[in-house]
């Protein structure tokens, strides 16, 4: 079998935007991924530990694995330095993930809202990001990216929000669609 990282080009990917699909976009490129037998992880940010989404469900079905942090930011916290100890345990891991070599691409879902609300050094995550196994194809999602991952990354897709149902309808967030 020829070995199929002889020539690959890792990547650091970022889907960022107003437009739904970041999330959506880096599972698809991970499920492609994972047909091909590599080795494949998403981190999420946001998402608790108790999250069991359609996507977390499908990790345990198939066996890739979809891994919430349990960051639990609630947004209206008050306590910089909690939410800064959160946001570097969530960090911590994600960088293990990112300079073990073990996985073929390591997708960080929402790891720009650490970045945007100061809880996370944008440096140190492109400093590991320089640091990681050439062969470690890099996904990152969530709005608003700064502009310094904006100039690291390699292929930089901006989401466009044209249409949204919660607006013109109503319409909330519906499992299969959004969750
Ligand atoms: P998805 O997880 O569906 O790929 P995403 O990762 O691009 O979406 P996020 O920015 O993480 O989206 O936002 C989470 C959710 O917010 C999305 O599932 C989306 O449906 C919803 N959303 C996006 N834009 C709007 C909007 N303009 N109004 C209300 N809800 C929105
Ligand atoms: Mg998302």
């Amino acid at each position: 079998m020829p070995d199929e990282r002889a020539g690959r080009t890792a990547l650091v990917i970022l889907n960022t935007g107003d437009g739904k699909g970041k999330t959506t976009a880096a599972l698809g490129t991970l499920f492609r991924a994972w047909g091909r037998g590599w080795n494949v992880i998403m981190l999420q940010f946001i998402k608790s530990e108790t999250a069991n989404f359609g996507e977390h469900r499908a990790a345990r079905r198939t066996g890739f694995p979809v891994v919430p942090l349990g960051a639990g930011f609630t947004w209206l916290s008050k306590d910089l330095e909690h939410d800064k100890a959160l946001a570097r345990r969530c960090w911590e891991q994600c960088r293990e993930h990112l300079l073990s070599g073990d996985f073929d691409i390591v997708a960080l879902d929402e790891i720009t809202y650490p970045l945007t609300y100061g809880w996370l050094p944008v440096d140190e995550v492109i400093e590991t990001l320089r640091q990681r196994p050439a062969h470690v194809h890099v996904i990152l999602t969530g709005r608003a990216a700064p502009e310094p991952l904006v100039a690291f990354a390699d292929l930089v897709t901006e989401m466009r929000d044209v249409k949204h149902p919660f607006r013109s309808r109503g319409v909330k967030a519906q499992a299969g669609i959004e969750f």
